[in-house]
């Protein structure tokens, strides 16, 4: 068998125990000066560098480690510095960076968005009318040669490539696309050079954007790209790669002027593999074949990956295959090694960045030798052990729940449910979350030590949505929320109270900058278990005769937000979620609760890359949140919440949840919003987010009564609700307090004008 190269594409930058993070909040607060702070992050690329070495995987990513994020590595190396900001680089380019990631005073900072359908956020390039980029710096020459001189590594460079740059960056579309990307192939020209005379062989160029909709008239335009890199640094071999998906027009790409191309074999639906087993590959171009799950935390199956490669092997010419992930190890943890509690059969099943690396080690030897592997076969031993697992076998998930009434039209609904609650026109509520002081930090961190035992925690829990019900009502506002102080996170906080999630303990993975999340694991059949909202919601209704809105996670964000298991597909998990929350929904009806939210933040975040896709997406998406809400009597009214979307996009699927109401965040795409309404009416109740909950700063009641004007443009008052975009939990109370009295008020001044 012929020899076969192994490599990673990117890995975690955060350090096994989240050092990465430590030292640049350390830095940020002033606790470690400029100059340790550098010393100490060279420590960790160097470290980080190690543990690649160790793996034994052949090619070695460099240049993906970054102080904060790797597309604003690339602009900042770009000179592709926001005027705003220009003053400040002039002075110090690093105070600079941090300014653009950050804000700084007088500079908003840069722009942050979702890294394609993942949970990692990138800072968004912003080009200015006069902005010519050229190569001020060549970070991944300087990462290059570090991990040559420290460790003898001959990297291979990993940089976002200038076609996907452009996409990614702000407002530039149609013509200006073609234009901005020409003027970046001198700077990548010099970049390559560069790495070529310092003796780079392989370098990576990620171009994700392939997997997206790609117009045919970009392909010339990559064509061209590549040629003149190509023509300019011959030497260079430049490795194509794609990730999260199939791509677009495979044939015309596998002819691209460049040395390899990399490809998902993992999330591409088969589509990759069958493309390549239909018309065969080019004799003199390497794959990197990306066979084990780069996004997924679970062990590969050493069946279905060698049994990929066994087509893939037959296609390619010798020599020329390189196993990979299927992208970024960037989103999973670092190590499973870590993990020692919790159900064994579940950690044994992980495997993290790390594992991911033994894994591609173990399955290139055993491609080459044919010899069998103990590696994987212990890898077929934790997964036979996870698929036996009583908790993917639960009876209760499979039988679906009977089908349930559907419920009135929303007209004849509305009519009911305005004789239950009489609220007057522009109901003002919040959209969940009161402030998470630092006294309920204190005591939630008390009562998982045991300093504190449960009955004492759930009373200063009590305290607190007693103390704001009254608030609540002092203020003026018409539907009421408990605060949701038992919660740190909307997603955990219910993972927790349902059956087939496992937590990990050092599951950690960036979100954004130094911010990091350890998702929930949905591992089993998601099933209800005891009641997970019912105690807090009918205590804080009994405190106050204004209605009390119970609130929930929904199926999709419950789903989104957590890794999930690959045995099912997603539309199936969704399911079980939206069962088990269906079972809370009316077990709160039940016990007397008359409006129930049902949050899905998430709902197009996790739509296809595709557009061609998302009819069938959405499809099982709307299904599964009206599933979670199914049965509820005409009078219960239901309420959904979105934020950062643009919600024009899905207008029609919002209008198929058919929630009673839905607040939306828009008080930053206003315009927008209000625009798509004017042209496409949505007909139930809707609540437009009337400030910015992410600011500081509190607008007055002036400029939320302008807001609420505007709405009313489009939307009539008797449907139209007055909330704050999203919820409250990080703000502080004094500033909560004074946004919703200015809210309130501008309702109430609002209600005048009628
Ligand atoms: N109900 C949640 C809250 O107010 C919604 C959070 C969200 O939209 N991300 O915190
Ligand atoms: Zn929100």
């Amino acid at each position: 068998m012929a020899k076969v190269k192994t490599a990673a594409l990117g890995y975690p930058r955060i350090g096994e125990k989240r050092e990465w993070k430590l030292l640049l909040e350390s830095y940020w607060g002033g606790k470690t000066n400029r100059e340790d702070f550098l010393a100490q992050m060279k420590e960790l690329r160097i470290r980080r560098l190690k543990r690649l070495q160790a793996s034994g995987i052949d090619y070695i990513p460099v240049g993906d480690f970054t102080l904060y994020d790797s597309m604003l590595d690339h602009s900042a190396a770009f000179g592709l510095i926001p005027d705003r900001f220009a003053g400040l680089a002039s002075q110090d380019a690093l105070d600079a960076y941090f300014a653009m990631a950050r804000g700084a005073s007088g500079a908003p900072a840069c722009e942050m968005t979702k890294w394609f359908d993942t949970n990692y956020h990138y800072l968004v390039p912003e080009w200015t009318a006069s902005s010519t980029p050229s190569l001020v710096r060549n970070p991944w020459l300087e990462a290059f040669l570090e991990a040559k001189r420290e460790l003898g590594i001959v990297g291979r460079p990993v940089l976002i490539g200038p076609y996907t740059f452009v996409r990614l960056s702000k407002g530039i579309s149609g013509g200006a696309l073609a234009e901005k990307v020409l003027a970046l192939v001198p700077v990548y020209i010099q970049a390559v050079s560069e790495l070529v005379d310092a003796g780079a062989e392989w370098i990576q160029i990620d171009e994700p954007s392939l997997v997206t909709d790609v117009p045919a008239e970009h392909i010339e335009l990559l064509r061209t790209v590549y040629e003149q890199i190509k023509a300019a640094a011959p030497a260079a071999k430049l490795l194509l790669q794609t990730y999260f998906g199939p791509v677009a027009h495979l044939e015309k790409i596998k002819l691209l002027p460049v040395d390899g191309i990399g490809l998902d074999f993992v999330r591409d639906g088969g589509a990759n593999a069958e493309a390549i087993e239909n018309s065969g590959w080019p004799a003199d171009k390497t794959l990197g074949a990306g066979i084990v799950d780069g996004r997924g935390i679970w062990r590969v199956d050493p069946d279905a990956a060698l049994g990929k490669l066994e087509s893939l092997g037959s296609n390619v010419a010798p020599g020329k295959l390189i196993l990979q992930p299927s992208c970024s190890l960037l989103h999973v943890p670092v190590s499973s090694k870590l993990e020692t509690t919790g159900d064994l059969i579940v950690r044994h099943s992980f495997a993290f960045a790390d594992e991911k690396l033994e894994e591609l080690v173990a399955l290139a030897s055993v491609w080459e030798s044919g010899k069998a592997s103990a590696r994987l076969e212990e890898n077929r031993q934790a997964l036979a052990a996870l698929q036996a697992h009583p908790a993917r076998n639960r009876a209760e998930a499979s039988s679906s729940a009977a089908v349930r009434a559907e419920r009135a039209p929303f007209e004849e609904r509305r009519v009911l449910q305005q004789n239950k609650f009489k609220l007057p026109p522009l109901p003002t509520t919040t959209i969940g979350s009161l402030p998470q002081t630092a006294d309920i930090r204190r005591a939630r961190v008390d009562w998982r030590k045991g300093h504190i035992g449960q009955a004492k925690y759930e009373e200063i829990l009590r305290e607190k949505t007693e103390l704001w019900i009254k608030r609540q009502e002092e203020l003026g506002i018409d539907v009421l929320v408990h605060g949701e102080f038992e919660r740190t996170d909307m997603v955990e906080h219910f993972g927790h109270l349902l059956d087939g999630y496992h937590f990990t303990g050092n599951g950690w993975v960036q979100s954004y900058g130094s911010r990091c999340v350890k998702p929930p694991v949905i591992y089993g059949d998601v099933v209800a278990r005891g009641a997970m909202t019912v105690a807090d919601t009918v205590y804080a209704q009994s405190l106050t005769s204004r209605p009390v809105k119970g609130m929930l996670t929904g199926p999709i964000t419950m789903l989104a937000w957590s890794f999930s298991r690959d045995d099912l597909p997603k539309s199936e998990i969704a399911f079980q979620i939206a069962r088990a929350l269906n079972v809370e929904v009316l077990r709160l009806e039940e016990a007397g609760i008359g409006m129930i939210q049902v949050d899905e933040p998430a709902l197009r975040e996790i739509a296809p890359l595709r557009r061609g896709e998302w009819k069938e997406y959405l499809g099982w998406a709307v299904g599964a949140f009206r599933m979670s809400v199914s049965g509820v009597k005409n009078e219960t009214q239901i309420h959904t919440h979105m934020c950062y979307c643009d919600f024009h996009e899905i207008l029609p699927a919002i209008e198929a949840m058919d929630a009673d109401v839905i607040s939306l965040e828009t008080s930053r795409s206003h315009g927008a919003l209000v625009e798509a309404l004017r042209e496409e009416p949505y007909a139930n109740g809707i609540g437009l987010g009337v400030y910015d909950i992410h600011s500081p700063v509190v607008p007055d009641a002036q400029e939320m009564l302008g807001v609420i004007r505007s709405a009313l443009a489009v939307v009539p008052s008797e449907r139209l609700w007055v909330n704050p975009d999203c919820g409250l939990k990080t703000r502080g109370e004094a500033e909560a307090l004074a946004a919703l009295k200015n809210m309130t008020e501008a309702a109430s001044l609002a209600r005048q004008e009628l």
